[in-house]
């Protein structure tokens, strides 16, 4: 048997790679990031095919980058690329020449490949052929594609109840695959239909949608130059959306002053090199920031309530000309309530709580008295927080005081990770669908499809590891290495029956598995996709609500890989068999027969396959947008929460997990984090130097780091402290290293996000190192 449960570093490798420190970069992109993204996608790929990938990602007509969600330009699109260096690490990845064939499985042990780091595991190459793992045995080893369909359905057939089956998506699942994958789901019994976005924006998801009516962000990339004011807050665009850049330095030419809220100085909040400007090229540098505000981590709300507790007094001098008293009075409900409350606040506090100081609160305030076209943006630096929804919510109270969502130029920006998360979840991605949607399903295919919620991503983990779900299916993705508290979720996914990933690269997920595990390999979006000797397009939804159609251009590298389409409908064949209500040879003929679907079943899809192939796609309906908000009562809502208080020992320190410059959520690509000037090495730790001080630690020391939540001791062994400027009390990991001591119990209120960026650690000096 593969007992990977006794080796050593399984969940989480504890090898040392070499650390070399450098400076942190003053600014993002320029000729580095050129150099970096050719380096990577001819080294993979070589020089035609990876050029040839690089030239149709992102341009009409061509394919999405399976990367981040990031909108492309509605108007014409550069010709020299509209791509960055994480894109095209994404493709070069993607388009490799290496394949694991069966003689690789062959020659290495699941046990011997769990060893491997993430970065090591992910080097190997595109997976060629379905592999099987027997139970008991210690190399996956091939099946036909027919006798793996076979096996899913048997084992999900025999299940006591559809609910014992748990069916995860990675944001990377084109609509047309989600969609169905949804409603095979359904008609097999189940809403257990967990996905990435349970990890990241489904905070921003309810608090948007319980103020505003929408779970979507309202504005379009046109806005942000249009914007006389943007701010940015837990997010890091120069690593994570780094296009992102491009608009912030056009609103910048037009005009717009930018307000950067993070623990952390990131390099692409400050300058930026746009190499497709001579100016990039040449090395001169944009600055970006005028205002850094460098918060104590979970200290967003206390500042944005001490911003708006400014701007009530500003507006006590002018009255009416600091809120949009017309705005508020006709769109908006509980201002007087919030303004009582917003009176009782201390802003010596609040300074307090979130480490600005009361001058630099004041720089805001005045800032943003006069202005009405704002935009706030942000990402898992707010979501992953206990009080996640309620900071959220500030942020709509501050741009509803200055009536700033609903017109050009403004309204909320919450910006997506994983390319089509947005769209998984309009496709029907989802453990609690509305009424509305099943509905609609049932009017549609003719079956009830089950109203009972399923479980999210915290739930599936528990519902495993407690025995009341025994089969894993995921669609995309890496699960235990996104996901929070590595050896509880690893323990989950052993105890499974069946694990299934659809993949096409080999990653931790295959090597911790269940009794029986399948990889089935999937072409990537660069792939050509051939049906009935015609090329198949599939269509994505960016952050901003554009769909737009996806179509691979290179040769895949075996004749054995399946689209995930053509999976899922083979999957709903060999389980539902004679009890489908489903007609799943519809859809294998021609993809727009899934689309037609589509747009039977869900709004805003209207004449999907036409528009669909109009360059640049269309626009899904956004009602925050037009002015209105889809809530019961039809006006958008103030909230009224309290500060959230994180109580640290004397010794504790306040943890977030972040990514490096050399990655996508958990793809890694390298060691490097050159923006921060970390080569060579991912166990490091950064922390405030007096905090260092206070611990009698130096740089180059090793440390153990602990977190107890809910009397569970959790380690993550042997990393290297580095001095960095964070405030004090706070420090910063690696993800997903350290997802080690990510407690699956605490997550965010109402959003069950696991609380990733808040985590009470402390650190232990390792002696002898
Ligand atoms: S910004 Fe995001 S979508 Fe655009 S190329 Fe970079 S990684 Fe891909």
């Amino acid at each position: 048997m593969s007992d990977n449960k006794n080796t050593p570093g399984a969940e989480n490798p504890e090898h040392f790679t070499g650390l070399h420190l450098g400076h942190i970069k003053k600014s993002a992109a320029g000729i580095p990031a050129i150099v970096e993204s050719i380096k990577q996608v001819v080294g993979e790929a070589g020089a035609v095919r990876g050029l040839k990938a690089l030239n149709h990602m992102n341009q009409k007509g061509g394919f999405d980058c399976p990367s981040c969600a990031w909108p492309d330009p509605d108007d014409d699109r550069s010709t020299l690329g509209e791509y960055c260096e994480n894109g095209a690490k994404a493709v070069a990845e993607e388009a490799t020449l290496k394949k694991l064939t069966p003689e690789f499985f062959a020659e290495n042990s699941v046990q011997d490949l769990a060893a491997l780091t993430d970065y090591e595991i992910g080097r190997k190459g595109r997976i060629a052929q379905p592999m099987f793992l027997p139970h008991g045995g210690t190399h996956y080893q091939p099946i036909t594609w027919d006798d793996a369909f076979h096996k899913i359905g048997a084992t999900l057939n025999k299940l006591s109840s559809p609910n014992e089956a748990i069916f995860y998506t990675s944001g990377r699942t084109s609509n047309e695959a989600a969609f169905l994958y949804q409603l095979f789901v359904r008609a097999y019994g189940t809403n257990n239909l967990p996905d990435c976005s349970n990890m990241c924006h489904e905070s921003s998801g309810v608090a948007l949608g319980e103020s505003l009516g929408i779970g979507k962000g309202s504005v379009k990339l046109e806005d942000f130059y249009e914007a006389e004011v943007i701010i940015i807050l837990g997010q890091n665009p120069g690593t994570n959306h780094p296009r992102m850049l491009t608009a912030l330095q056009k609103a910048k030419a037009n005009g717009a002053r930018i307000i950067a809220v993070n623990p952390l100085p990131e390099t692409g909040l400050m300058g930026f090199n746009n190499p497709q400007s001579v100016k990039g090229l040449l090395g001169m540098d944009i600055h970006l920031t005028d205002i850094f505000l460098p918060v104590i981590i979970n200290g967003d709300m206390a500042l944005l309530k001490a911003v708006e507790y400014y701007l009530w007094q500003h507006e006590q001098r002018e009255p009416g000309k600091v809120f949009d008293r017309n705005f508020i009075e006709h769109n908006t409900v509980d201002f007087d309530a919030f303004i009582n409350d917003l009176q009782q606040q201390n802003p010596e506090q609040l300074a307090k709580a979130c480490g600005i100081s009361l001058p630099q609160i004041r720089e805001v305030a005045d800032l943003l008295k006069d202005k009405t076209k704002i935009i706030a943006c942000w990402a898992m630096g707010l979501t992953q927080h206990v009080n996640a929804v309620d900071t959220i919510k500030e942020i709509v109270n501050l741009l509803l005081l200055k009536g700033s969502i609903g017109k050009p130029g403004a309204g909320t920006c919450p910006v997506r990770g994983h390319s089509n998360v947005q769209g998984d979840r309009t496709m029907g991605i989802f453990e609690k669908p509305s009424e509305q949607f099943l509905d609609s399903i049932a009017a549609n295919f003719h079956f009830t499809p089950p109203n009972k919620h399923g479980y999210d991503v915290v739930e599936a983990i528990k519902a495993m590891h407690g025995g009341k779900a025994s089969v894993f299916i995921a669609m995309g993705g890496n699960f235990l290495s996104a996901t929070p508290d590595t050896l509880y979720t690893a323990a989950a996914l052993r105890k499974c029956l069946l694990t299934v990933h659809v993949s096409t690269k080999l990653n931790r997920s295959h090597l911790v598995h269940g009794h029986e595990a399948l990889i089935l390999p999937c072409l990537g979006r660069s792939d050509k996709d051939l049906v009935n000797g015609e090329e198949q397009i599939v269509s994505c939804e960016n952050s901003m609500g554009v769909v737009q159609l996806s179509k691979g251009v290179l040769h895949p590298v075996s004749d054995q890989l399946l689209s995930e389409p053509v999976i899922v409908c083979r999957l709903a064949k060999a389980t539902l068999g004679n009890r489908s209500p489903i007609n799943w040879d519809n859809y294998l003929q021609h993809y727009d027969q899934i689309r037609e679907d589509i747009e039977r079943t869900i709004p805003g899809f209207g004449d999907y396959n036409k528009r669909l192939r109009d360059p640049g796609g269309f626009y899904l309906p956004n009602c925050n947008r037009d002015g209105a908000f889809n809530t019961t009562s039809k006006k958008a809502h103030f909230n009224i929460a309290p500060i959230h208080t994180i109580h640290l020992h004397e010794d504790d320190l306040l943890m977030m997990t972040i990514r490096s410059h050399d990655q996508f959520n958990t793809t890694i690509y390298g060691l490097n984090d050159r923006y921060r000037g970390i080569y060579k090495e991912r166990r490091v730790i950064l922390m405030n130097q007096g905090d260092m001080d206070r611990r009698n630690l130096k740089q180059g020391d090793v440390v153990d780091i602990y977190n107890h939540h809910g009397g569970v001791e959790r380690v993550a062994h042997k990393f290297i402290v580095v001095p960095y400027p964070i405030p004090p009390t706070c420090a910063a990991t690696y993800f997903p290293e350290t997802n080690v001591l990510v407690p699956v119990n605490n997550v965010a209120k109402k959003s069950n996000t696991p609380v990733s960026k808040a985590v009470i650690i402390s650190v232990k000096k390792v002696s002898g190192e």
